[in-house]
């Protein structure tokens, strides 16, 4: 193996590790920073934009947070 092919590895392992990180570790204080806009855009009915792929995944991972958004987006609804 070449030097340069292990660099380009070493890059591609640390890009996965940051693309795991932001998509797979948001907790729920973090989540409360963003569920707002998801719930308001949800409840709108418009597209999931990629920066709330963090708020759905924590959403599919964790009941709490779940129940949140949904009364959240009940409460959205009817205004
Ligand atoms: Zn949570």
């Amino acid at each position: 193996m070449k030097p340069s092919d292990l660099n380009e590895q070493k890059l591609s392992t640390l890009v996965e590790l940051i693309r795991l990180t932001k998509s797979e570790e948001m907790n729920c204080e973090d989540l409360l920073d963003h569920v707002a806009g998801y719930a308001d855009a949800f409840a709108k009915g418009l597209p999931v934009q990629p920066e709330s792929e963090p708020v759905q995944h924590h959403l599919s991972i964790c009941p709490e947070c779940l129940e949140e958004f949904q009364a959240l987006v009940e409460v959205l609804r009817q205004h």
